[in-house]
């Protein structure tokens, strides 16, 4: 018998099982795929010899997270690659704008927009530790107000109005809208800055790093621990309703609102259900990995430096392309999150050959066939590109929710992170439900999306305290 039963293994899934298990707690993790890690995993999707990350690539807030940071996950076979450079933004002449790991550097090189960028990411690197609290878990009373109120007044904004006020020059324009883009909204919307700042900011706190190995060791190390602490992991177990598991004094779900629903509906009050119902997802993801016989052979030399490319050129084309997305419009030229693990770990592909990780988004649950115009983009900074690909895998926004129902229309956030759904995900009880011993533990809780573990620790926290009285 278990005193507690997480179901799913993600990020989340298994925090959550460690904190508990760090209690004192008997407790398995129940995970449907053959392969524990749900969004921190990787697979040899394209040829032998080439390992892929079937989701997650870029780690920012797993070194920034507050938990994982206590945790001996390099003792058990977690090491960080740093690359040369964050973030590498090309543009059509051949130049490119880059976020360095040095805030200074990065300061240098933007030129008459240094100080904008000093006053706006540079102010969150600097109040970092005041506000990781703030963003990387629930919303509770400040503890450095004045601190979360300067971050506030830029947070809230959009990205295309920050970077439109703040910087004077395209490139830096472009570089922030870039980085905003990753929150999966148009630019034009509230809350989009916020995202470019804390990413941005992470640049230069903890580093846009990738696993040696790729994101699947990320897990190992999570399970490894686990099990060090007592903690089972039962793969290929899916849960088909949560009145079919064995007695347990609480149930931690992994699940965004959709598959929890189904496992769990009936056992929901009607109005807790609806709740669900109501909850909200975004923008699906088309996503792309490639096998190639060498390095992409961008024209702008440093993005060579750089673990991750932006493809998109200026502020109006990735704003256009997130509009796009979000009205239910493919984009001519859609913005392309790519990443290039294999020039910083040359492990993940037999030797002088690589790997490379990308997406764009679409229209939730669009069944568009996008490779063409993902490799175009890419082309189009790195003419030569398609001559050094061996081999290509895709994922339409139904494989990725295939893959994982957690990701409905394949959202990768696991619902939208907007200004109505910011503090309220996913209703405003965040990790409890109505029903005694039952939470939620995923990305579709504070603080939201990535690998972090955050949502999986505040969860477990809840239940220690509500059901096994400890605090
Ligand atoms: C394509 C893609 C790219 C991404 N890129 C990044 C990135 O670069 N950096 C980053 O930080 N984040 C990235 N993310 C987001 C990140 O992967 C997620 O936010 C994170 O994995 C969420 O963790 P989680 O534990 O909440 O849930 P998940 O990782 O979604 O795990 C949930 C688990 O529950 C299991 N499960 C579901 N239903 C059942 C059931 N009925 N019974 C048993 N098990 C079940 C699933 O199989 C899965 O293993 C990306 C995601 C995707 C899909």
């Amino acid at each position: 018998m278990f005193d507690a039963i997480v179901i799913g293994s993600g990020p989340n899934g298994l925090s959550a099982a460690i904190v508990l298990a760090q209690a004192g707690c008997k407790v398995v993790v129940l995970e449907a795929n053959q392969t524990p890690g749900g969004g921190a995993s990787s697979a040899e999707l394209t040829l032998p010899g080439f390992v892929h990350d079937t989701c997650s690539a870029i780690h920012p807030f797993a070194i920034a997270s507050p938990f994982w940071r206590t945790l001996p996950l390099a003792a058990h076979g977690l090491k960080w690659i740093e690359p040369s450079a964050m973030v590498g933004h090309p543009f059509d002449d051949g130049s490119a704008v880059m976020a360095e790991r040095s805030l200074e550097t990065t300061i240098a090189a933007l030129g008459r927009d240094g100080g904008a960028y000093r006053r706006t990411v540079g102010m969150v690197v600097q109040n970092w530790p005041r506000l990781e609290r703030a963003v990387l878990g629930p919303l509770t009373l400040p503890r450095h107000p004045l601190v979360l109120a300067q971050f506030g007044r830029h947070a809230l904004r959009s990205a295309a109005g920050l970077a439109t006020a703040a910087f004077s020059d395209e490139r830096t324009r472009a570089l922030f809208a870039g980085i905003a883009a990753h929150g999966m909204l148009p630019l034009d919307r509230a809350l989009t800055a916020g995202v470019g700042l804390a990413l941005g900011a992470m640049c230069h706190v903890a580093g846009w790093q990738m696993p040696r190995g790729g994101a699947q060791r990320i897990t190992t190390a999570l399970v490894q621990h686990l099990l060090s602490l007592g903690g089972e992991v039962v793969a290929g177990s899916k849960v088909t309703g949560i009145d079919k598991l064995p007695p347990a004094r609480a149930v931690l779900c992994d699940l965004s609102p959709r598959p929890l629903l189904r496992i769990a509906g009936d056992m929901l009050p009607a109005a807790y259900r609806r709740q669900l119902e109501r909850y909200r997802y975004g923008m699906g993801v088309f996503k792309v990995d490639w096998a190639l016989s060498a390095p992409i052979p961008w024209r702008a030399g440093a993005c060579r430096r750089a673990g991750t490319v932006h493809i998109g050129g200026t502020l109006s084309e990735i704003a256009a392309s997130e509009t796009a997305a979000w009205e239910g419009r493919l984009a001519e030229r859609p913005f392309v999150l790519l990443s290039q693990p294999t020039l910083f770990d040359p492990s993940r592909a037999p030797v002088g050959q690589h790997v490379a990780w990308g997406y764009c988004h679409v229209p939730r649950a669009s069944t568009a066939d996008m490779l063409d115009r993902v490799e175009r983009q890419v082309e189009r900074f790195a003419p030569g590109f398609r001559d050094c690909i061996l081999a290509r895998s895709t994922l339409t926004p139904a494989d990725i929710e295939a893959r994982n129902p957690n990701l409905v229309g394949g959202d990768i956030a696991a619902g939208v992170t907007d200004i109505r759904q910011f503090f309220t995900r996913p209703t405003w009880r965040n990790y409890s439900t109505p029903v005694k011993g039952l939470y939620i533990c995923s990305a579709s809780t504070p603080p939201g999306v990535g690998v972090h573990g955050m949502c999986g620790y505040y969860a477990a926290k809840r239940a220690l305290k509500e059901v096994f009285g400890v605090s």
